[in-house]
């Protein structure tokens, strides 16, 4: 199947010569990233190209990088336990977990370090390979005693056998060396919007303080888990500027989640329309042309759309999903119906990279509110 697909792209490589032949920005940028793998000097009109490109060539050529460039089968499954509900001092305008708005959510303390070993037990029997957890809070700078509890969640975790995710807000540099010593295997913090349109829905913290605690995950040789959230009320222009910055980064986000926007009650946007099918698949696609070898994130949102639909997603090239019960404190997928679509699809479960063989041929053989958005 990787030749066919590497074949029919060749065939097409003639007549995309001709100034005449009706090839799409998507096609292009799909050849180029099949022949020479990922790039981080896209201009914004080339990624505005791409994702205006007509809907079914996008998609066509989604998959194209897809099968090339991962698995195609291959879907990393990864639980995501909110460790720290509410009362949250930021403004997301998005989020329940905000103590500016009243959404009814109750503010909790750190979860126990059983409770949260427990739940990572229960994701792991149910086939995730990667948990994650979220506190909400602006950063961890002044929480001493609760982030050296986090860390050694992380270490007992890490010792299940999983990849290990946190999303605990900003971070000094100084955190993250220590996260990665603990062993974790991914940081999420994600940039949700462009650069314009971040200040009308976030004002307490900037988009140079995201980037910078991104590159302090970066520095510390831990994975960076970084993508966004549509249907906030951005333009399209606004889209295509977050993927421009994700993909422009030194090194593109080895995690790129795509949420869909779940409007809660009480906040600011609780009347957005919800985000159309077709708005996730030309988004997917375009992250997954722009940036082959991240792990696209079909995340918040999923719920919201029935099987054929995320079967759209998965062939435009999402290869990554929150599986279990709740994102945070909002609704997720049944689990029952994760495993029919699963066997439905042909989708296989990813095993687990700790970036060294060895661990992750051994651990092969066993079987950030709006998803991680801090
Ligand atoms: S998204 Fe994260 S940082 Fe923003 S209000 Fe919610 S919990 Fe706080």
């Amino acid at each position: 199947m990787m030749l066919l697909a590497r074949s029919s792209l060749r065939l097409r490589l003639a007549p995309m010569a001709s100034a005449a032949a009706p090839f799409s920005a998507a096609a292009e940028a799909a050849e180029r990233a099949v022949r020479d793998g990922p790039r981080n000097d896209w201009t914004r009109p080339e990624i505005q190209a791409i994702y205006d490109s007509p809907l079914l060539d996008l998609l066509f050529h989604g998959a194209q990088v897809h099968r090339n460039v991962h698995k195609f089968r291959e879907v990393q499954q990864c639980t995501l336990l909110s460790i720290k509900t509410g009362g949250c001092s930021e403004d997301c305008s998005y989020c329940p977990q905000s103590s500016r708005y009243d959404t009814g959510l109750k503010a909790d303390r750190l979860m126990k370090k059983d409770a949260v070993l427990e739940a990572a037990k229960k994701a792991k029997e149910a086939g995730s390979t990667r948990f994650c957890m979220g506190a909400a809070w602006r950063e961890t700078i002044g929480r001493k005693t609760n982030f050296n509890q986090i860390l050694e969640y992380v270490k007992d975790i890490r010792g299940m056998g999983m990849e290990v995710c946190c999303t605990l807000g900003m971070l000094e540099k100084q955190q993250a060396e220590q996260l990665k010593t603990a062993g974790l295997t991914a940081y999420n913090h994600n940039l949700d919007t462009s650069r314009e349109y971040y200040p009308n829905i976030i004002t307490t913290r900037s988009y140079d303080d995201r980037l910078q605690t991104l590159q302090h995950v970066r520095e510390a040789g831990i994975s960076v888990c970084s993508g966004g959230i549509i249907g906030l009320g951005e333009a399209e222009e606004d889209r295509v500027g977050l993927l421009h910055t994700l993909a422009t980064l030194p090194t593109h986000p080895e995690s790129v989640p795509i949420n869909a926007l779940i409007a809660v009650k009480g906040t600011p946007l609780q009347d957005q329309k919800p985000v159309e099918i077709w708005e996730m698949i030309r988004m997917i696609a375009s992250a997954r042309i722009v940036m082959p070898k991240a792990m696209v994130r079909l995340s918040a949102g999923r719920v919201r759309f029935s099987m054929p639909e995320q079967a759209l997603c998965f062939l435009a090239g999402a290869n990554s999903i929150f599986a279990g019960e709740k994102l945070l404190t909002t609704a997720n997928n049944d689990f029952d119906a994760d495993q029919a679509m699963f066997k439905i699809l042909g989708l296989i479960p990813k095993a687990p990279n700790f970036g060294d063989e060895e661990a992750t041929s051994a651990a092969s053989t066993e079987s950030c509110e709006q998803a991680a958005s801090m």
